[in-house]
């Protein structure tokens, strides 16, 4: 288990709140009720006071200064990669790589692992419920390579059908790539148990970790998976920055995915030595104090306790899809038996931009369209959902504003 796991407690709504300075405000006269946190959460005092310190006191870049300004910026930058070590489960820092997010995490592996393992006539498989992120980088790898890009299917509740993924991991399966939790129905998805499927096969795993991270504790060596990918942002850190874990020996063998400088051992104009891992893989300035904010987010989120916040959103995630049973004309998408904390619904009496742009007036922030799954919405025949998704922060009262204000969507429309 992860540390952010292992401990236990006690979790104290009202001062998780006051921790974040956003959520105290009224917009269009109302108090504001953030439901939006699967596409970003908010900030905690915590990370924003040590993005501003960090700027204020400890700024320069990293890793080739031998002053003392730029050694305390790399250890603080270092710091953080021992905090997303420890946050992940993994083994060592090494196997933690920096990036922009979870988008760059998986084209990061596509064309790197991806490029070199896929070719013509093979296959990769992702699964009907995955963001465009992890759809995109595999059809651009499929194109490139002659490859076929295979797809698993989920069911009429958005649970994925394991019967049919054992199916289609073959002969020429070359990578699954998989979402932990789905960001438009919330389907969490049995990772272990899936991983364990596809080495049966000898086919390894990446995972899109970007809706787990915020929600529960992951261990990735539990999980058993090749690639995990998370993003900053949505995990009460600062967007711009996340982080793959990709198992040592897969990241010995790969090659660079961008070059320049801090990639490299050596240059010469006819040879360049790479670094070793991570750094091979972290070409150029990162975002150094994006990267301390999402150590400052994970220390946070440790703190706070995963396993309470996931305790508490559970708990909210039930009262809210009870509560809106009673919206009439609300039809739910996504109702797996094990979901995260997401409602995505439809209502017979208005369309879901209409609903969010009602629901603003009344300071209940949503978000609604496709929630960049185009093919989750195919799947269950809407052009758009209205989406409310839960963090630490979300109390019962925010569902019952959400509620309050489909009501009077619906008495708008009637
Ligand atoms: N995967 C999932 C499941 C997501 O919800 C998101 C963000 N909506 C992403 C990937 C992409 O994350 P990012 O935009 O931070 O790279």
């Amino acid at each position: 288990m992860s540390s952010a796991a292992k401990q236990s407690h006690a979790f104290d709504l009202a001062q998780v709140r006051k921790e974040f300075p956003i959520l105290d405000q009224q917009v269009h006269g109302k108090p504001l009720v953030f439901l939006d946190s699967a596409a970003s959460s908010q900030k905690p005092r915590a990370v924003i006071d040590a993005m501003a310190e960090f700027q204020r006191r400890d700024y320069a870049n990293i890793h080739r200064g031998v002053y003392q300004l730029s050694q305390r910026a790399t250890n603080a930058f270092e710091a953080a990669r021992e905090r997303v070590r420890g946050f992940l489960g993994a083994a060592e820092t090494r196997e933690i790589i920096f990036t922009r997010g979870t988008t760059e995490a998986i084209n990061l592996v596509a064309a790197t692992f991806g490029r070199e393992r896929v070719g013509p006539g093979d296959e990769v498989l992702i699964t009907h419920m995955e963001h465009h992120s992890n759809i995109v980088p595999w059809q651009m790898l499929c194109r490139e390579k002659g490859a076929t890009l295979r797809v698993v299917p989920i069911d009429d509740r958005g649970v994925l059908d394991l019967e049919a993924l054992d199916d289609l991991l073959g002969a020429r399966t070359r990578i699954l790539a998989v979402t932990h939790v789905s960001n438009a129905l919330g389907t969490v998805n049995p990772i272990a148990e899936i991983v364990a499927m596809a080495h049966a096969k000898g086919v390894p795993v990446l995972v899109d970790g970007a809706q787990a991270a915020p929600h529960m504790a992951i261990d990735v060596q539990e999980l058993g998976c090749d690639f995990y990918a998370f993003s900053s942002h949505k995990v009460f850190g600062p967007s711009g920055v996340g982080a793959l874990y990709g198992r040592a020996e897969h990241l010995e063998a790969m090659p660079p995915y961008q070059g320049g400088g801090e990639m490299i051992l050596s240059v010469t104009f006819d040879e360049t030595i790479y670094a070793d891992i991570p750094h091979k893989f972290e070409a150029g300035t990162p975002d150094i104090t994006g990267v301390v904010g999402l150590g400052a987010a994970l220390a946070w989120v440790e703190a706070t306790g995963l396993d309470a916040i996931a305790e508490h959103e559970h708990a909210l995630l039930a009262y809210g899809t009870e509560a809106l049973s009673e919206v009439a004309g609300l039809r739910l998408i996504g109702t797996a038996p094990h979901k995260a904390g997401v409602l995505s619904f439809v209502l017979d009496s208005a369309h879901a931009h209409d609903i969010g742009t009602i629901l603003d007036q009344e300071g209940v922030a949503v978000r609604t369209g496709h929630h960049c799954a185009q093919p989750v919405m195919d799947r269950f025949s809407v052009p758009a959902t209205a989406r409310a998704s839960l963090a630490a922060y979300n109390d019962r009262s925010d569902i019952d504003a959400l509620v309050r204000a489909l009501h009077s969507v619906n008495e708008m429309f009637a």
